[in-house]
């Protein structure tokens, strides 16, 4: 089978020990399996994506031995694809504008004896005439996927969706979320839109990243099958805690490949530190 894997960072921070774990055990997996190496720089946040983080990115990257394909995807330089895939959404309305602000949706979880459940976003579109109204007044909206249009547009196969993990298959829970956001006025794409299209156009077979982001795969399998993508496997793996025992975070300055490397760490001390073998070959 071939082997497509990425490593896809937003230029918002400096690179840490987390990045290095994902880094490498992608990489080494391609490697190991004769297969191929993206890196996707995922930088739509354009407020909080800055020119020196993502050079920062492949100067820590050749440092620590990783080689990529070129030319290297750039998502901000891909808004109008992100656009196409939400107005496929949109044409058979899958998603609706959500009127409700972050701070109602903030309230409504915090007062849900459960947590999230779908009923807090609305589920569907507002009534033709009082959309129009808030459209013609200016208001903002996010665009939400509605779950349950999702499931009267895919009936059984809504309930059979099903990802390969690390330990086996896993039965999706797309639910777990609720009506997610896919985009917002003015803005085409989240996340979890442009990093599903990528995978798709890049032949991304294998998604290998830490283990925060399983939530994530139970709503992009569903994702996948909506805009008729393929299905990638999944591997997750462990998270790097700081010395707070807190998962790290960019702003833990100390666990930055940078200051590593300028502390005077090699490559092979970084794989140690993260437990891994220096690679095969
Ligand atoms: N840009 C995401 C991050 O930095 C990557 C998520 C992914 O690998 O799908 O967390």
């Amino acid at each position: 089978m071939r082997f497509v894997t990425r490593f896809a960072p937003s230029p918002t921070g400096y690179l840490h020990l987390g990045h290095a774990l994902s880094v490498l055990t992608a990489f080494d997996a391609a490697r190991a399996a004769g297969g191929r190496f993206l890196l996707r720089v995922e930088d739509i946040d354009q407020g909080r994506s800055r020119p020196e983080f993502e050079a920062a990115i492949y100067e820590d990257l050749a440092w620590l031995g990783i080689a990529w394909e070129s030319p290297v995807r750039r998502q901000s330089e891909h808004m109008a694809a992100y656009a196409g895939a939400l107005e496929s959404l949109i044409d058979r309305q899958l998603v609706y504008r959500c009127f409700r602000t972050r701070r109602e949706i903030a309230e409504a979880i915090a007062s849900a004896p459960h947590g999230v459940s779908e009923d807090m976003f609305g589920g569907e579109a507002l009534p033709a005439e009082e959309e129009a109204a808030r459209i013609a007044a200016g208001e903002s909206f996010a665009w939400r996927l509605s779950l349950r249009k999702a499931r009267s547009f895919l009936g059984p196969a809504y309930f059979s969706l099903v990802f390969e993990d690390d330990a086996g298959p896993i039965r999706a829970e797309p639910g777990r979320h609720g009506d997610v956001v896919l985009a917002r006025k003015d803005f085409p794409t989240s996340y979890h839109l442009a990093s599903v299209w990528d995978d798709a156009l890049q032949g991304v077979t294998h998604v290998i990243r830490g283990e925060d982001l399983r939530d994530a795969a139970h709503l992009h399998v569903l994702l996948q099958k909506l805009l008729n993508l393929p299905q990638p496997i999944y591997r997750h793996h462990r998270l790097i805690l700081g010395e707070d025992g807190k998962r790290l975070a960019k702003r833990d300055r100390s666990a930055t490949l940078r200051a590593l490397r300028e502390s005077g760490a090699t490559p092979g001390d970084v794989r140690a530190m993260l437990g891994m073998n220096a690679p095969q070959g």
